[in-house]
């Protein structure tokens, strides 16, 4: 006897949706991730993604996250033109604590563009057996009631035909702008508690096309102290793919970039250390100025809402939006597909699955969102709502990391811990475990550093630039 064929459907074919694609197709014998965009063939910008035009760093918690469930992706990204960077050995990174050692690569980042990052990951996922990809089509609602999603609504953008897609499993991957809170509502279930931290951040980004003397020249960052009370700028440089740098600059309420091209060398030249300006000086600006203010910091506690439908699963962005700043956004995600890729295993599509799901996801999501939101509140001017017990009392715990970050710039056992934390390689309390907490009280620290660690070779490429 056969049984019909089940079907999961994903809202959304970003980071989340590709990577969710191969999960659900373990489980389901058919997935459809309906995109609203029309996905172009190669890496390209496109509407649904507007933050791709932003530095877009993969840390290498999220990375391996994505290796495991598409073997061979991180290397076809650097083949396309994407960098493994150790870190700290590849970055040049003046953090809030100040200028950090050079140190052995104990975990690593892909920096490459956005679309090119996801170009690559969703060929991966359509080539999946069993994913279908629809694009140029948007879902509009869920079919079902308060307990029991059974499919979606979907309409071609710009049409007016709506038509029913059937689920046995829903998975809403549609970022920051997803709708399920209020779909939720519109069943019946209750408002879903909310945590906002909004440190006003406004993100300005250009490309560049270095001058030859500078091509081989490391990522720098330059970021603020949260602990000044004063408003923070940070300014990122970035190596991507065809030899170009992207360059983000931003600053939170009070010290924002305009969107104006004429603005952009003036607000890099008024970052904590001015190594950013002298780069930018001969560099060719190759776009105008994209600006973008989505980017504060917002968590729905989807796991405790009053109800939660069988059928239906939120993940990445939809749950947890974060301050792009410390670059987790993309990794975060990645660790709320595997949540659901493990519960799957366990109970398959039985209610039980969807009983915690969000549970499961809330807890994959709560490192990247503690560490997103520390710093941003201390910012002034930052806008704070908050019903999460765990953020409300900071002071002792951030004590304990100012200690740790000022460490961690100097001594390289101390810096691995943090790295560890900082790529979403280990959980959070590690930092307070035995062996940390040793290696911070017997700590040799290097000396502080007053300028950018830079190679013989590299001071050379930036003293040829100065000098002109
Ligand atoms: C300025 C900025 C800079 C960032 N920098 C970094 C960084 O350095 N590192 C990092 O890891 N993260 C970064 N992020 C975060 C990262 O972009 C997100 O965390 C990540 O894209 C989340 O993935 P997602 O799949 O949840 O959502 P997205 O990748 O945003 O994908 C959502 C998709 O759903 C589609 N969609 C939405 N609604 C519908 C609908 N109704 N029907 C059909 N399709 C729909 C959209 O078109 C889109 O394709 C940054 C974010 C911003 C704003």
């Amino acid at each position: 006897m056969s049984s019909d064929p089940t079907r999961g459907v994903v809202i959304g074919g970003g980071t989340a949706g590709a990577l969710v694609a191969q999960v659900l197709a373990r489980h389901v014998d058919e997935v459809v991730v309906v995109e609203r965009d029309e996905l172009p063939d190669g890496p390209h910008d496109r509407k649904g993604v507007p933050q791709g035009r932003h530095a877009h760093l993969l840390w290498s918690g999220g990375a391996r996250i994505i290796e495991s469930l598409y073997p061979g992706v991180l290397d076809e990204l650097v083949a396309a033109g994407a960098r493994s960077l150790g870190v700290q050995s590849d970055l040049v990174s003046l953090t809030a604590y100040g200028w950090q050692h050079r140190f052995d690569p104990s975990q690593f980042m892909v920096v490459g563009s956005r679309p090119l990052l996801d170009s690559v990951v969703r060929r991966r996922a359509a080539a999946v057996p069993g994913v279908t990809v629809v694009d140029g089509t948007e879902v509009t609602g869920f079919t079902g009631d308060a307990d029991r999603v059974t499919g979606v609504t979907i309409r071609p953008v710009g049409g007016d035909e709506a038509r029913e897609l059937p689920a046995d499993i829903v998975v809403d991957a549609g970022g920051r702008g997803s709708r399920t809170a209020a779909r939720l509502q519109e069943f019946g279930i209750g408002h879903v508690p909310e945590d906002v931290v909004d440190s006003g951040l406004v993100y300005a980004t250009r490309r560049f096309r270095p001058p030859p003397h500078l091509a081989a020249f490391p990522l720098v960052s330059v970021y603020a102290d949260h602990r000044t009370g004063t408003p923070g700028r940070n300014g990122l440089v970035m190596p991507i793919e065809d030899g170009q740098w992207l360059v983000t600059l931003s600053g939170t309420r009070g010290d924002e970039p305009t969107s104006r091209d004429d603005d952009f060398l003036e607000f890099a030249a008024g970052l904590r250390h001015p190594v950013v300006g002298r780069l930018l000086a001969e560099a060719e600006p190759i776009t105008p100025v994209h600006q973008s203010r989505s980017t504060k910091n917002r968590r729905l506690h989807y796991d405790r809402a009053e109800s939660w439908p069988t059928g239906l699963v939120c993940l990445g962005d939809a749950v947890a939006a974060l301050n792009p700043v410390y670059g987790h956004g993309m990794s975060s995600a990645a660790r709320t597909v595997r949540a659901l890729g493990n519960r799957l295993r366990r109970h398959g599509l039985a209610p039980e699955m969807f009983a915690g799901v969000q549970a499961d996801v809330a807890a994959a999501q709560a490192d990247p969102w503690m560490l997103a939101v520390s710093q941003d509140l201390a910012y002034p001017g930052c806008r704070i709502q908050l019903v999460d017990p765990a953020l409300q009392d900071t002071a002792g715990r951030n004590e304990f990391v100012n200690l740790l970050g000022v460490a961690a710039l100097r001594d390289p056992q101390v810096s691995a811990a943090y790295t560890e934390v900082a790529s979403l390689s280990s959980p959070v309390t590690s930092l307070q475990e035995p062996g940390v907490i040793a290696a911070l009280r017997s700590a040799q620290l290097r000396p502080a550093l007053e300028e950018p660690p830079l190679s013989a070779r590299e001071r050379r490429m930036l003293a040829a630039t100065v000098a002109r």
